[in-house]
């Protein structure tokens, strides 16, 4: 076979593996005229390389951004170097749908981009290549890896049932706001409550009707309360509050409120209504404990003074 016939038929091969390969080439000139366009990008665009040839990119994609994408061609024209840019700076070139509806959570196609120049025979940049890479698997992939990362960092810093601060996360809170006292001195107390025979509910209706109990408790509280206040969830039936600016008198008015509140309401269960009763402990933070944990512990002693007292009541610590 003649040397040109030879050159030919491999300059065919390589058309076809560049019309068929699974990343977008489109080449262009300087006046942004479409010069080439393969397979991949009939595709996905829809539009065929016949119809779009010679024709302006921006007049048929105008969502495409003309001066950052320029800027681009400009200087790696000027330079005569490659450029990338990954999803991460910028979702897509070419808006193209995803063509993975089914494992697909966004509507649109992410691409990596490759901007390179070509030179013809004289050595300067004539045109330049794009070639637009399919990145929606990664893209997706890291994406809902961030947004479960986002979901577990809330997930332990919170109560499963209730949907309060966990014990962990609401003494870190506690010890904060004993620093901030120290520091700034402004009248703070903490609350400790505790449902009242919470066993006889348990033993009565079940673990699940007391898991509704607890969940109603955590509710009424929490609409009692103030967007900075920090309700958690102690233990099973156990809940802390810190009122920040708030005094012993104060935190009574609220607590008051939150028992009356609970006394009066009924929780319809799904095995039958339940009545129940909460008992209160307040300690507001003064210069005696020593650490976040002494004054938990004037709190709790409150509560178990208000226990002790019979029940269904509000003590303060003394
Ligand atoms: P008191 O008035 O003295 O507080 O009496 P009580 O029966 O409430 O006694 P206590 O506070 O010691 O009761 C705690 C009970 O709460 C024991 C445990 O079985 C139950 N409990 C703890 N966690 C959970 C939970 O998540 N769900 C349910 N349903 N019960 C729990
Ligand atoms: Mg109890
Ligand atoms: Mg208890």
């Amino acid at each position: 076979m003649p040397i040109n016939e030879l050159e030919a038929q491999s300059f065919h091969w390589l058309v076809d593996m560049l019309e068929s390969v699974e990343v977008g080439l489109v080449v262009l000139d300087l006046e942004f005229r479409v010069q080439a366009w393969n397979g991949f990008m009939e595709n996905h665009s829809g539009i065929t390389a016949s119809k779009i040839r010679n024709q302006v990119l921006f007049e048929l994609f105008p969502d495409i951004p003309k001066a950052w994408l320029t800027r681009k061609v400009d200087s790696v024209a000027l330079l005569n170097t490659r450029a990338f840019t990954s999803w991460e700076q910028r979702p897509y070139l070419f808006r193209f749908r995803n063509t993975r509806p089914i494992t697909g959570t966004e509507d649109h196609m992410f691409q990596n981009l490759t901007i390179s120049p070509l030179s013809g025979s004289t050595g300067q940049v004539e045109k330049i290549c794009l070639m637009v890479y399919d990145v929606t698997d990664i893209a997706t992939g890291k994406r809902a890896l961030e947004r479960a990362n986002e979901q577990l960092a809330k997930l332990s810093m919170t109560d499963l049932l209730t949907g309060l601060l966990n014990r962990g996360t609401w003494e870190n809170l506690v010890d904060a706001e004993f620093e901030r006292f120290r520091r700034y001195g402004q009248a703070t107390s903490l609350v400790m409550f505790d449902i009242d025979f919470f066993k006889k509910v348990n033993d009565t209706h079940g673990h699940l009707a007391g898991d509704e109990v607890i969940k109603h408790t955590a509710e009424t509280a929490r609409s009692n309360l103030r967007q900075s206040d920090s309700i958690g969830r102690y233990g099973g039936e156990e809940f802390g509050v810190v009122l920040p600016e708030t005094d012993a008198e104060g935190a009574r008015i609220i607590c008051e409120r939150i028992r009356d509140a609970i006394e009066k309401s009924v929780v319809q269960t799904s095995v039958a209504p339940v009545r129940y009763t909460v008992s209160v402990g307040i300690a507001q933070l003064t210069d005696r404990p020593k650490n976040h944990m002494k004054w938990m512990q004037q709190a709790d002693e409150a509560l178990y003074a208000a226990k002790k007292n019979g029940r269904n009541c509000v003590v303060v610590f003394e």
